[in-house]
């Protein structure tokens, strides 16, 4: 029997606003000693009323328009009640049929060309407290740091329309992008920040068999995600084959293990008794609000990336790679500074030599040590052939580590290209008196010794000859005497 996977997403993204969702306890959770961000309204005392953090709803605005959805006029604010020790009130405040957005549209690219995939709502509601489990002398014990209590959290719900654990991977990268893009969340999975639950199930492709739906719980990562949703696949599949039958169920994914586990099943749809939040008012939004919120937002990744390869002439892997994250695609253009010409030297470099230092530092690209105005003067210094490409390098080395302008590292080490034919001449006559071997084999019809010989000039040099005089003169050194 032939299978098809039916997988949908439920992601939820803390947002980066200063204060929390309904008080003004600051939002920064994690830097704080525990419980410390706190109020009566974040720990649910009695009496305490909360207030909407406005921020908030335009942050969820823009992850709805740029998913492709439409904001209806009219939205409001719901209690979801349920008991946990990390719910300060007892219950949640959230949004239960009207939510700040819906209907969207969004597409990403995958391996196989572009994914799309239906967006069913984007909802603001509140994060929960924290809770740490912890074990001493045989007893294990919990305890609750509501810093994290109240912080604002979108849920992003997908419609069913993903069909492979790869499919569902690229849609959260490049749903993650879109909100680092817009400045609205971190979209740190490591850190919790960026959360994501998954409906799988099977479907035989003829019609006749459909699996339960099963909800997969605790990825912590993107590659958690495409491995979990793949166990997955092999043990519904399996299941199905056998005549066996599968639950609707939560399960959790043990990452070390590889596999996933029961949780709880679901018999009854949960009951959490949603109704209208009676403390805060509903949400009326004019075309105009909408408006001025979309006149925030910056151009989008999909955008940006389309217009790096029409307008500077870049491959489509480049103006992928220089558009991943916001601040790189920045750094670029402020290299380029509307001059075209750069454009191509812009790309090489900073995908080549600026990548490779912050991949062996791990720096992000703003803690790089290289503005975009040195970045540029260096790049015009190995064009008009004051400096070569491999001193290049090493200014660039040096600017990273002390911050100085290229020209007076240029100075300083002594790095102008060396173009005079009668110093370079002196040179080349030591290098030839000094490997009589590969002048022999190049002579023999070797003509690949010149690379070596070169190399041997450029070496005596410390790297300023201009590389083609040099060249020049080896082999009219070599034809002379040969
Ligand atoms: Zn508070």
């Amino acid at each position: 029997m032939e299978f098809e996977t039916i997988i949908g997403l439920e992601v939820h993204a803390q947002l980066l606003t200063r204060s929390k969702m309904f008080c003004g306890c600051s939002a920064a959770y994690q830097t704080a000693e525990p419980n410390t961000h706190v109020c009566p309204v974040c720990l649910g005392l009695p009496g305490a009323l909360p207030v909407i953090n406005r921020e908030a709803v335009a942050y969820t605005i823009m992850a709805g328009l740029s998913l492709g959805c439409s904001i209806p006029s009219y939205s409001k604010f719901d209690r979801k009640n349920y008991m946990y020790p990390d719910l300060m009130k007892g219950y949640q405040i959230s949004q239960y049929d009207l939510p700040l957005c819906v209907n969207g549209v969004f597409e990403f690219p995958t391996a196989n060309g572009t994914g799309r995939v239906g967006i069913r709502r984007v909802h603001l509601e509140e994060d929960t407290a924290r809770l740490v489990h912890r074990a001493s002398n045989g007893r294990s014990y919990s305890l609750v740091d509501a810093n994290r209590s109240g912080v604002p959290l979108i849920e992003i719900v997908t419609e069913p329309d993903l069909r492979s654990p790869e499919e569902a991977r690229s849609f959260l990268v490049a749903l993650r992008q879109v909100l680092r893009y817009l400045g609205v969340s971190t979209g740190n999975m490591e850190e919790g920040a960026f959360r994501c639950d998954a409906n799988i199930s099977q479907r035989s492709t003829d019609g006749t068999v459909v699996g339960p739906k099963v909800e997969i719980k605790n990825m912590n990562s993107f590659r958690a995600v495409e491995r979990a949703l793949h166990y997955e696949i092999e043990r519904q599949r399996a299941a199905l084959r056998n005549g066996e039958t599968l639950v609707q169920e939560t399960r959790g994914w043990l990452d070390d293990q590889g596999i996933t586990v029961s949780q709880r099943t679901k018999e009854f749809a949960e009951d959490y008794r949603y109704f209208p939040e009676p403390d805060l008012p509903p949400l009326y939004l004019t075309e105009e609000d909408v408006a001025g919120i979309r006149a925030r937002m910056p151009e989008l990744p999909a955008a940006r990336r389309a217009r790096f390869a029409a307008q500077y002439g870049l491959s489509e892997s480049d103006a992928a790679l220089l558009t991943e994250e916001r601040a790189v695609a920045d750094y670029f253009e402020s290299v380029v500074d509307g001059n075209q010409a750069l454009a191509r030297d812009a790309a090489n470099w900073i995908t080549g030599e600026i990548f490779a230092l912050m991949r062996d530092q791990d720096l992000a690209i703003d803690e790089i040590n290289v503005s975009p105005q040195q970045l540029r003067r260096l790049i015009t210094l190995v064009t008009d052939g004051t400096i070569t490409m491999r001193s290049a390098k090493e200014v660039l080395a040096a600017v990273h580590e002390t911050g100085r302008d290229p020209d007076a590292i240029v100075e300083e080490r002594g790095l102008a290209q060396v173009s005079d034919a009668a110093q370079l001449a002196e040179v080349v006559k030591t290098v030839l008196a000094e490997n009589p071997a590969a002048v022999a084999d190049y002579r023999k019809g070797k003509k690949a010794a010149i690379g070596f010989l070169l190399g041997q000039v450029m070496r005596h040099m410390r790297g300023t000859a201009n590389p083609a005089v040099a060249r020049q003169l080896l082999e009219q050194a070599l034809e002379d005497e040969g």
